[in-house]
This record gives structure tokens, C-alpha cells and sequence, in this order.
């Protein structure tokens, strides 16, 4: 069976999670999520990421964005994205790959553009569109530059000197937030095959 993106995600809002064995539920989804976890680190990941990325965008029951189930999702999808990426980081200090993988995290949740609202239009006060949203290019993306990005990592770095922070930065800390970005994208793909593919085995 096919697997959208969006069926996913509403899976993992149901509000209804009655069984029925005649055809395929949001419990089917919820039970194949859970039983591909224990795979491998990256499915366990993919599935930390779907769990945040989705309640923070709905009207989840569970996970409320700063609860305590949150907050351990939250925790897990970093700490998980820190492991996996242990080997292709190598050079990159634990706790400062941990530090990087929470901004990472914390920019892909975030990704709508604030301007429009992920929308790529500007409205006027009838609602009706008016132009495309010039911060986005009408794209509804959220991009975040180097100049945010380093005031983030300003603030978070510890124990880095001023004088390496610029080297740091591009020789290192830059591109490592595009392999974490890579990462996370293939988590998320790699969980969402892996659901498809239980589904379609039971
Ligand atoms: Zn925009």
C-alpha cells in the first residue's frame, strides 16, 4: 500500500483508535510506527521527528508542545540525531554536535516563513491575496541564514573562543547543519517506507 506523508501524520493524531479487522486504521499505523523503532537508531529517530513535527502542528491530545511527553520526544529526536551522525561527525566534539543537532531539529520543526505563515501570499485586511511574500519568494519556506544562524550558535557554544569561532563556523559547524538537515530528511523517508512496508506484510 501506498503511505502519504499526510496519512502518516494523521495517524499519529487520531482521535479514534478502535481496531477493525477489516480494514486498515490509524491504530494499524500507530502499532507499525512503534514496532519499526526497535529496527534501527534512524527509525527510531524518523518516528521522533514525525511524533514532534506533527503535534506541533495540530491539536494533538498528548503532545503538547512543551509538555513533559513533548519535551522527552523532543530530547530523544536530538539525542537520536546526535548518534546517528557520531561517524559522518566525527570531528565535530560531542557536545557541540548534540548543541548543533537541536538547532537542526529545531529549524526543521520550524520551517514555516513568519512573514506569510507558510502561506507564500500577503494578504490584505479582506483576505484577499495581494502579492507573493517576498520574504519566501512565495515558497511559504522558512530559510535560516548564516547570520541567524551564528548568532544562535554564539550563544550556545561553550567553552569556544572568539578568536576560532569564525574559522569554526565555516571550516566546520556550517556544513555540519546541511548533514544534519540531510539526516533528518532521510530519517523521516527512510520511517515513513518502513511503516508502508509493515502495513503491507499483516
Ligand atoms: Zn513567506
Amino acid at each position: 500500500m501506498s503511505l502519504s506523508r499526510e496519512r502518516l501524520h494523521r495517524a499519529v493524531n487520531s482521535t479514534d483508535l478502535g481496531w477493525d479487522d477489516r480494514r486498515e486504521k490509524d491504530v494499524d499505523i500507530l502499532t507499525a510506527m512503534g514496532m519499526t523503532d526497535s529496527r534501527s537508531e534512524v527509525l527510531a529517530l524518523g518516528g521522533n521527528l514525525i511524533v514532534l513535527k506533527t503535534s506541533a502542528r495540530s491539536k494533538s491530545i498528548f503532545y503538547i508542545p512543551g509538555n513533559d511527553l513533548y519535551k522527552a520526544t523532543q530530547t530523544a529526536a536530538i539525542k537520536g540525531l546526535c548518534d546517528v551522525t557520531r561517524r559522518t561527525l566525527r570531528q565535530i566534539r560531542q557536545d557541540q554536535r548534540m548543541y548543533l543537532s537541536g538547532m537542526a531539529v529545531t529549524e526543521w520543526l520550524h520551517d514555516r516563513c513568519p512573514e506569510c505563515n507558510g502561506t507564500g501570499r500577503m494578504k490584505n485586511d479582506k483576505g484577499q491575496v495581494v502579492a507573493e511574500c517576498a520574504t519566501c519568494q512565495g515558497t511559504g519556506q522558512r530559510t535560516y541564514g548564516h547570520t541567524e544562524r551564528r548568532a544562535t550558535l554564539r550563544a550556545g557554544m561553550r567553552g569556544c573562543k572568539t578568536d576560532q569561532f569564525g574559522k569554526l563556523y565555516h571550516q566546520h559547524w556550517s556544513k555540519a547543519m546541511d548533514e544534519l538537515h540531510a539526516m533528518i530528511v532521510l530519517a523521516e523517508r527512510y520511517k515513513q517506507r518502513a511503516v508502508a512496508k509493515m502495513l503491507e506484510n499483516y
